[in-house]
């Protein structure tokens, strides 16, 4: 029998084990959350131009000298210059270009004063403030300097991101791939989603909780559907999801029972077992196997433990795959408002609300932490790591968060 394994030795094995995805160009609009591919380095400055950055008049500081309400300076008004087009003329001293916001700045003008500050009457402007040369002038570059690097292989691409690429006239975007996961859980006991509860049966809510999980990760989820616990049918669906997909996430029958039978459907397909059994709570039964290039992880079934081992092990491992420079969820430490008395050999993840109690973040537990019991995580947005042989946990204590949701 393989031995238990630290969660750490066997995330390094499976990322060790893994690859980025190839690489395709997809169109900007259609680029959102995926993961850049290459770096971007702005071709054009941004502006393009020095520009007005607001409506009122381009002309020469110098002619402001002195002026105020009492003594407006008097200037003549050449011509009307709005965004998207070229002054004709140039500003001369004692004239001036009635600019809007987003034209570009005239020939000779070194200023723009408000509208605010002026009145026009018969061609003829009166500007009732002094400024100095150079004011309300956004320059070109002044967002974005031509030959920047702005974003790196591997970021994310959020609006932000996708604005700047439009900015920069980048219609196509080179993302990586999405890994394809196949994800498929097995039980005699489950039924399909649509079906009537029968005696002895039960919903399958891993498939979905994972296919929204494996989103989440930046992986396509392929839903392999329900296997009953037979050894032919189960090595069959697997040999389906290798077939199909890049990594395979089975749940269920990962145990000792005497119809856990993924291990052996894993052998089958002839794949090579790579360690049973994770040092963790929950989640123990973990299996996880290659077969050429590809990965396969079989998690327990209890709703609860697939759920968290796919958040600690596999996320990790699909966002590598999907190319993010950063893989891990941050941490922070917290104070643990709520005892836990249950003492363990292993490491164990316990579910809880982090929230900000007057800045601090402190966590409450979510509720039930047993396996089976999938509620609670719909009140957490922390796991809490607690190690193995550690004393039973305080109210007051100060502890390690993994923090895997928005913070109340
Ligand atoms: P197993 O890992 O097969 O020993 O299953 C552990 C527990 O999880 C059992 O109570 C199963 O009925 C339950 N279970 C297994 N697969 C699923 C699933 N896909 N959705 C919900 N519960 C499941
Ligand atoms: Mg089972």
């Amino acid at each position: 029998m393989l031995e238990m394994i630290p969660l750490e030795t066997a995330l390094d094995l499976l990322l060790k084990k893994s690859n980025c995805c190839s690489t395709e160009a997809v169109e900007l609009s259609a680029a959102y959350r995926r993961v850049l591919a290459e770096e971007i380095v702005a071709a054009t400055n941004q502006p393009p131009f020095n520009r007005s950055p607001l409506d009122g008049y381009a002309l020469q500081g110098a002619d402001l000298a002195g002026a105020s309400h009492e003594s407006p300076a008097r200037l003549r008004v050449t011509e009307t210059l709005q965004a998207g087009y070229v002054a004709k003329g140039k500003v001369e001293a004692g004239t001036a270009i009635r600019i809007m916001t987003g034209a570009p700045v005239p020939d000779g003008a070194d200023t723009i004063i408000r509208f605010e500050d002026t009145r026009e009457e018969n061609g003829w402007v009166e500007v009732y403030v002094e400024l100095a040369p150079g004011s309300n002038i956004a320059n070109a570059g002044e967002d974005i300097r031509q030959g920047e690097l702005l974003l790196k292989p591997g970021s994310l691409l959020e609006s932000p991101q996708i604005g700047v690429l439009a900015a920069l006239g980048v219609p196509n975007v080179p993302v990586y791939k999405r890994p394809r996961v196949a994800i498929l859980s097995t039980g005699d006991e489950l039924i399909e989603i649509d079906q009537e509860l029968r005696p002895g049966k039960i919903r399958n809510s891993n498939l979905y909780t994972l296919a929204a999980s494996v989103r989440e990760s930046g992986g396509e989820p392929i839903l392999l559907g329900t296997c009953p616990d037979v050894l032919q049918i189960t090595a069959e669906k697997i040999s389906a999801g290798l077939n199909r997909a890049d990594l395979v996430v089975t749940t269920g029958g990962a145990s000792v029972g005497d119809y856990d039978l993924v291990q052996k459907a894993m052998k089958q397909v002839g794949a090579g077992i790579l360690f049973w059994k994770i040092a963790m709570k929950p989640g123990t039964p973990v299996v996880a196997a290659e077969a050429g290039e590809k990965l396969l992880l079989g998690l327990s079934g209890n709703p609860a433990a697939a759920l968290i081992s796919f958040e600690v092990l596999v996320r990790p491992l699909i966002k590598k795959m999907a190319g993010f420079a950063e893989y891990l969820r941050p941490r922070v430490t917290v104070k643990l408002m709520d005892g836990f008395r249950k003492k363990s050999s292993q490491k164990r993840f316990l579910r809880a609300t982090v929230k900000l109690v007057n800045g601090e973040p402190c966590a409450y537990l979510a509720g039930a932490q047993n396996p089976g019991v999938l509620k609670s995580l719909l009140y957490t947005n922390a796991l809490l790591e607690v190690p193995g042989n550690r004393a039973p946990l305080m109210a007051g204590e100060m502890i390690e968060a993994i923090i895997t949701g928005h913070l109340c």
